[in-house]
């Protein structure tokens, strides 16, 4: 069966053509890890403990908010979320002061999360109407945000300009004509970057790959498309080309990648002042540093991320003579992916001796579509059996109608039991966002914790809420 992800890419799923979606084979020699939850290390919370047998998160008992709340549940580490915005802002202003880190609304978008980042000093990025409305509904300064996508409707671009949005990211020869004109007809010159596709090959899971150039996104390089196309936009009236923009993938572990993008966009940069005499204000590296989704996984620090882009950024810019621009990131996983965690009931077991055991949870594909998608990989942990050791492996199974519809494949766990809370650690990122109410199955609430604290910021959905729109 043939799907696209997020990003666009097609893959070939299932042996044969019309075949479900399914699940890869089970390892049967994959022995449990023995770990307990305080040993899963990264791939925690900043704040998770175990008191009790139980996990507490923000000070506050999970099984119990489990309890209070219902399942499935979004629970999200406030504290773990603007510290890991002050990191990102704090290494930046450290290693380059003219810069800005742009929160990916993608990621994870409520209004809290943006009203935490307006905050803690983020800028936004959108990336359509919806996700505008919602940093409008918060009164998220406007100059402050981005606007992002490879087709930026009328609607979004005119609503994007009438509110006053600080660079619309451009990402076609269309698009120009299209903001150039709406500008005149607002009567305002439109501050932008150009979109480019820096040919870059990020060295991350090939499914999740967007620099190179066979993408949808951006200016292409070939045949000097971008640079030429660079004309087009100065001579373009109303509108203001700020700097350039790349964006070369997600869950990216190895910083080289960003550093040859950097070397590629800061050569564009020499090559538009030779020809066009214009040094460009902005430098936007976009986002994609990767996370520790499991104990396996070992990403660099945010610090680390920031060392190497900014001394990439000084280093070419030396090397090829221009000025050093503002240099902009767009983090998205790397700031919320760790501060979440979805909580379930465990309901249905099944084992099915010599080929996989299945533990059903109260969720699943319609709250967090990774795994039937690309089959992400996660940690898990009974949240009432928290410092026991995980001593099974099992396929955490969702309750929807599709064969591949799972949470966790072949992962370590404690030894289920019905009623058992699961807890999957981080699903802070592209789980809500991506979320859909499949087989009538109304969107968990999302609850932050801190301070032994819980507050709902998103209520769960309603069968009501489901299908007030029908006519
Ligand atoms: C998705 C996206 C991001 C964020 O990527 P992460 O991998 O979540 O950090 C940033 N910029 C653009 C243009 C994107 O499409």
């Amino acid at each position: 069966m043939k799907f696209a992800n997020r990003f666009g890419n097609f893959t070939e799923v299932g042996e044969k053509k019309g075949a479900a979606m399914s699940l890869p084979k089970s390892d049967l020699t994959k022995q449990a890890d023995g770990l307990t939850t305080m040993e899963l290390g990264a791939v925690l919370p900043k704040t998770a403990a175990v008191e009790g047998g139980h996990l507490h998160i923000g000070g506050v008992d999970m099984v119990e908010l489990a309890r209070e709340q219902g399942t499935a549940l979004y629970v999200f580490d406030e504290a773990d979320l603007r510290d890991r915005m002050e990191q990102y802002r704090e290494a930046f202003s450290e290693v380059y002061p003219n810069s800005e880190v742009l929160y990916a609304s993608k990621a994870f978008l409520n209004k809290e999360v943006l009203r935490i980042a307006a905050e803690e000093g983020m800028c936004l990025d959108v990336s359509g109407g919806g996700e505008l409305y919602c940093a409008r509904m918060v009164d998220f300064p406007m100059e402050r945000v981005f606007m992002h996508g490879n087709y930026k409707t009328e609607r979004e671009l005119r609503e994007a300009m009438a509110a006053g949005v600080g660079r619309i990211v451009l990402d076609t020869r269309i698009e120009l004509g299209r903001v150039s004109r709406i500008a005149g007809e607002l009567g305002i010159t439109q501050k932008v970057l150009m979109r480019i596709t820096p040919g870059v090959e990020a060295d991350t899971h090939e499914y999740i790959k967007t620099g190179c150039e066979d993408s949808k996104f951006g200016f292409t390089m070939l045949g000097d498309f971008a640079f030429n196309c660079v004309e087009d936009v100065l001579a373009a009236p109303n509108v203001d080309l700020a700097g350039f923009h790349c964006h070369i993938g997600s869950q990216i572990f190895a910083l080289h990648s960003f550093r040859e993008a950097v070397q590629v966009m800061v050569e564009f940069v020499a090559r538009v002042k030779e020809r066009y005499g214009l040094e460009v204000e902005d430098l936007d590296m976009g986002g994609g540093l990767g996370i520790a989704y499991t104990t396996a996984d070992r990403p660099s620090s945010i610090y680390e991320f920031a060392e190497c882009t900014a001394s990439a950024v000084k280093e070419f810019c030396a090397e090829y003579g221009v000025k050093e621009p503002r240099l902009l990131v767009e983090p998205g996983r790397s700031l919320v992916a760790n501060a979440g965690v979805t909580l379930y009931t465990i309901g249905i077991m099944k084992t099915l001796p010599d080929i996989r055991k299945y533990v059903a949870v109260d969720g699943g594909m319609s709250d967090n579509i990774r795994t039937a998608l690309y089959h992400a990989e996660y940690e898990a942990v009974i949240a009432n059996k928290a410092d026991e050791p995980r001593t099974e492996i099992v396929t955490l199974c969702g309750k929807h109608c599709e064969s591949g519809d799972a949470v966790v494949l072949d992962g370590s766990l404690q030894h289920p039991e019905l009623g058992d809370i699961a807890c999957v650690f981080g699903t802070g990122a592209y789980c809500y966002t991506m979320s859909s109410s499949y087989n009538g199955q109304p969107r968990p609430a999302i609850v932050f914790v801190k301070d032994g604290q819980a507050r709902v910021v998103t209520r769960r959905e309603t069968y009501e809420d489901l299908f007030d729109r029908d006519l």
